[in-house]
């Protein structure tokens, strides 16, 4: 951070959008944006001055009075145009979000196609956000309930999917009526600020959609500023415990999920090859920069025969730039995440777990200054070590064994974190009680990334989040509205009346 403004002066601004314009900060606090493939500076990125962070929620605020009375209608064409355009734009959008996070570009696609799942529903908030009525609760009283949006809303994002999690938040926030603060990820904002010009080339009036760039002090302005009535932030556990403290403190309605250690179970009796296939997309895929990555496989009895042809299937992925064709493997985000994966591999060494498959330095021809680490593969990982007791986000893969289901499902609910788990099993049964009796938010039976789609909610649980209700589905549409109750009685001319009424009871 703080790189000299003239550092990089051929590298183009990314831009704050406030009030309905894209403009350039005044601040002098910059970042360089980086491609971890090859270290070319792309853009730099502002951090956005305690000014213009209060001019992005003012216009916001301002934005709010004709925003929250526009048709249900309008504002749900708004989205079916969004998607419209995400679709037109694919294939810039992911080389975008490539050139920036590093991930391949069949991936970068599969980013924004997540994200663009969320437009098409919040195009549907017609139906999703319904009050109830119940008629006669009285005589002649009916009650009804109506959901009414709360403002300005925040948004904070992390580097690991920089289209769909800005997607998860903006849409279902507009959509319900509120306008929106959004403060991406400072490592890689390029593709979710051309997401926020098609967003406007949709129809997303001035002001009820405003970007700021920043880190630390961009989020405590959120945190505690007082016009900002909702925040939804997804990034690590500390940055989101932290969040979740500050914002609930100045009585803000806050939604965090954070970090993830995620478990897979193999069952003796599972698809062998399919297994192993899932096991090495899931935990290798992206690199290991996703929050649901499988970062920890329990082998149940003869499964754990299977460990030389798990580390023969991770040897033939392909470690490369992700616009290379047949990459599966891009870099890690940034030269620091490379020295801390590194570092927690020779953590894991010295910690006695047994390093299986190293990928530490791996060639790479033609991005040899880019930041890779390859699949690497430890087993009989125990808590206490750092491998295990720590979020590696890197393609690093830990084993252990477990006697039985039992054994297996009580090793993962010992673990804090709650964000995703899976099994692999022919058996209905294994698959049913896994299902009824582990202590984690999502669940996949043969599925290694069990995110829901927006038809459902993301709900991960315990120490992967805080505040009840998930970041999207119709769990967000309760948390981006107030549910207002109206108790109406009209009075026509045979309406008896009851006189004085001092009891609490309707009559
Ligand atoms: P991060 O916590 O470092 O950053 C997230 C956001 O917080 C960024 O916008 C960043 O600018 C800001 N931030 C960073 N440091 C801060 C500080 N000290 N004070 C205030 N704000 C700060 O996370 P990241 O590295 O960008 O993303 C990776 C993490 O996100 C992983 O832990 C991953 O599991 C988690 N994640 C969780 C989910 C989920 O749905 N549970 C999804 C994606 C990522």
């Amino acid at each position: 951070m703080n790189a000299p403004a003239n550092a990089n002066v051929l590298a183009p601004s990314v831009k704050l959008l406030i009030g309905g314009k894209f403009v350039e900060s005044k601040t002098t606090q910059w970042r360089d944006v980086v491609n971890p493939a090859t270290q070319q500076v792309l853009a730099r990125v502002p951090f956005a001055t305690p000014e213009e962070i209060n001019e992005a929620v003012a216009s916001a605020k301002q934005a709010f009075k004709t925003w929250k009375k526009t048709p249900i209608g309008t504002r749900a064409r708004v989205f079916l145009k969004l998607q419209q355009l995400i679709r037109e734009n694919m294939s810039e959008l992911a080389a975008l979000l490539t050139a920036e996070q590093g991930k391949t570009l069949p991936d970068a696609e599969g980013d924004v196609f997540r994200g663009l799942e969320v437009v098409e529903h919040a195009a549907n908030i017609g139906t999703l956000q319904l009050g109830e009525l119940a008629n006669n609760v009285a005589n002649g009283v009916d009650t009804y309930s109506i959901m009414q949006p709360l403002g300005v809303c925040a948004g904070i994002t992390p580097f690991n999917f920089p289209a769909m999690i800005p997607l998860w938040m903006f849409p279902m926030a507009i959509a319900t009526g509120n306008t929106f603060v959004l403060k991406p990820s400072e490592q890689d904002p390029m593709v979710t600020m051309r997401l926020c010009e098609l967003a406007l080339e949709a129809g997303i009036p001035a002001g009820v959609l405003n970007v700021i760039h920043g880190g630390e002090d961009a989020v405590n302005a959120i945190c505690d500023h007082a016009d900002i009535k909702a925040i939804s932030f997804v990034g690590s556990t500390k940055v989101g415990t932290h969040v979740y403290n500050r914002a609930s403190l100045n009585g803000k309605r806050v939604q965090c999920m954070m970090g993830a250690k995620n478990h897979a179970i193999v069952m003796p009796d599972a698809n062998k090859d399919q297994t192993l296939n899932a096991l090495a997309g899931a935990a290798f895929g992206a690199a290991g920069q996703r929050c649901m990555a499988l970062s920890h496989v329990v082998l149940v009895g003869e499964s754990q025969k299977w460990i030389p042809e798990l580390i023969e299937k991770a040897k033939t992925l392909k470690v490369s730039g992700g616009t290379e064709k047949g990459t599966d493997v891009g870099p890690v985000v940034s030269c620091s995440a490379l020295s801390r994966v590194e570092g927690l591999i020779e953590r894991g060494v010295a910690d006695g777990a047994k390093l299986e498959l190293d990928g530490r330095k791996p060639h790479v021809p033609g991005y040899e200054k880019g930041n890779f680490v390859g699949p690497t593969i430890f087993s009989g990982v125990k808590p206490g070590m750092s491998v295990y007791d720590q979020e590696i986000f890197g393609p690093v893969l830990c084993l252990s064994g477990a006697d039985d289901i039992d054994a297996a499902i009580e090793f993962i609910n010992a673990n804090p974190n709650g964000n995703g788990t899976a099994i692999f099993t022919q058996s209905g049964a294994a698959a049913r009680k896994f299902q009824e009796d582990i202590d984690v938010g999502q669940v996949g039976i043969n599925v290694p990334i069990p995110v829901p789609v927006p038809l459902f909610s993301f709900t991960g649980s315990r120490a992967s989040k805080l505040g009840d209700l998930g970041p999207y589905g119709k769990q967000v549409v309760l948390f981006y509205t107030q549910t207002k109750t109206v108790t109406a009685r009209w009075f026509d001319d045979s309406t008896t009346s009851h006189g004085v009424n001092t009891t609490i009871s309707l009559k």
